[in-house]
């Protein structure tokens, strides 16, 4: 960012105003989300499913592709400034091992609160027979189609997952926002080369992935103009998406799990509460009211989007530009965590896991719990970041401590509603540990929370 920074200094800015709040993004999703959840349930309601997937979805994919369209520009750009500023690749291993370690440390903490839960609350224990008997006959299908993409996944070697970070050709890499790891490893690799090149060489790139980055967090505020049309149109299609033909089915869903849903959303509270919030005290001179005012959109939008890939670029903005994350860190620590960090998908994998053994009368004992732990820590990491592919690495769960996969029906019909539970938790983790890392590294500065887009919203 350090382009807007010169910007900054050598044209006179307009004083920020302050908007009304009502102006302010974070109310304008949540006017967005409100009226999407009002609208969609009148249009489930009366029938208008047709009129909003051809009228009103669009603005939605509109919006989600407009966010997963920087995402690969931004890690790119971002990531190669931040290594090739570094004063020495000690630092990175540093930073690089300190991420690591704290992903995979509060992962694992996220799975033992999720099973401390599912076990003490028991909810699989009050699921009756006949709505289980009901739950797997008309989800049957559905679990055949998981299963087959599971078995994609098992059927790859112990360390294809590090083949699988080293593209043979970047382009192709950058073709997918699935591939967000491969990029992250050629953008490091790009940095690091440019760090060894001398100053005259390495200079016209470098400006030219500054100026990237710089033009890429500007369209992050122009994109978070249409997000609260985008929100709207997200929700309303979720609803009637989750509706179907049926209104009255996913009532009954909900209360047929109702006490699942708790013990789930519970965990992720917990875990956010607790673990999250305790880090941050302990760890930085951050006030929490400031980490949520910062996070609030992000959060938003990651309900709304089900997808912690598409947030990643607003992830990125608000950690840098409000709550102060040097680029250096963010840039690493952010892509990194939106793909392999899930702690909101591992806690729900665990309590999907011990729910569905208790609806089918099982006892997994303490080995059982003992391989969630490990298997949903692991499942988590290898969970794309996108909607609905934490039930995916469910299946393989389930496998590994002898469930039947067929269980998985009985939670498919509740899975998007806590799909948008796990992916704020997910996305609020990785900014956590940015700002943890950023403070033990030196390089968190003064929180800003002045609205983002003020710069435009204040000239619309
Ligand atoms: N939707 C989640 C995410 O993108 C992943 C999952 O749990 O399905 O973070």
């Amino acid at each position: 960012m350090t382009n807007s920074e010169n910007t900054d200094q050598d044209q006179p800015q307009p004083k920020p105003q302050s908007l009304p709040w009502y102006r302010k993004l974070h109310w304008q999703i949540i006017f967005g989300l409100v009226l999407g959840i009002a609208y969609g349930l009148l249009a489930a309601a009366q029938g208008w499913q047709q009129f909003t997937d051809d009228w009103i979805s669009p603005f939605g994919s509109i919006f989600f592709n407009a966010l997963q369209l920087i995402a690969v520009p931004l890690v790119l750009g971002s990531l190669v400034t931040g290594v090739a500023s570094l004063s020495d690749l000690k630092k990175l291993s540093r930073i690089g091992g300190k991420t690591l370690a704290i992903y995979i440390g509060t992962t694992a903490v996220a799975v033992t609160i999720g099973l401390l839960i599912v076990n003490v609350l028991q909810p699989g224990k009050s699921l009756p027979e006949s709505t289980r008997t009901q739950l797997q006959e008309q989800f049957a299908n559905d679990v055949s189609a998981r299963e087959l993409q599971a078995g994609e996944v098992e059927d790859r070697g112990p360390l294809q997952i590090l083949v699988d970070i080293v593209p043979n050709n970047f382009f192709s890499s950058a073709s997918s926002n699935r591939n967000m790891l491969q990029v992250v490893f050629v953008s490091l690799v790009v940095g690091i080369g440019l760090l060894q090149l001398p100053t005259k060489q390495a200079q016209p790139l470098l400006d030219l992935f500054d100026s990237l980055t710089a033009l890429v967090i500007r369209l992050v505020d122009l994109i978070m103009l249409m997000a609260p049309i985008g929100v709207f149109a997200l929700i309303a299609r979720t609803i009637t998406g989750l509706a179907a033909d049926d209104f009255g089915q996913i009532i009954d869903l909900l209360a047929a799990l109702g006490f699942y849903c708790i013990a789930v959303i519970l965990g992720l509270v917990t875990h956010m509460m607790v673990t999250y919030l305790g880090l941050l005290k302990l760890l930085t001179p951050m006030k929490l009211s400031v980490f949520f005012k910062g996070m609030a959109p992000v959060q938003l939008v990651a309900f709304s989007t089900s997808s912690s890939g598409a947030t990643l670029p607003l992830t990125m903005e608000r950690c840098e530009e409000k709550l102060g994350v040097s680029e250096e860190v963010s840039s690493f620590v952010l892509p990194l965590g939106a793909t392999i960090n899930m702690d909101g998908t591992a806690l729900y994998q665990a309590v999907a896991a011990v729910f569905i053994a208790q609806a089918m009368g099982m006892d997994i004992g303490l080995t059982g719990q003992l391989t969630i732990v490990l298997t949903a820590v692991l499942a988590s990491i290898g969970t794309a970041a996108v909607p609905g592919a934490g039930i995916i690495m469910l299946v393989i769960i389930l496998q590994s401590i002898g469930v039947p996969t067929a269980g998985v029906a009985l939670i498919l019909g509740v899975d998007r509603i806590l799909d948008m539970m796990r992916t704020v938790t997910n996305v609020t983790g990785d900014a956590s540990v940015a700002t943890v890392v950023a403070a033990t590294e030196g390089q968190l500065g003064e929180p800003n929370l002045s609205e983002v887009g003020d710069r435009i919203r204040t000239h619309l």
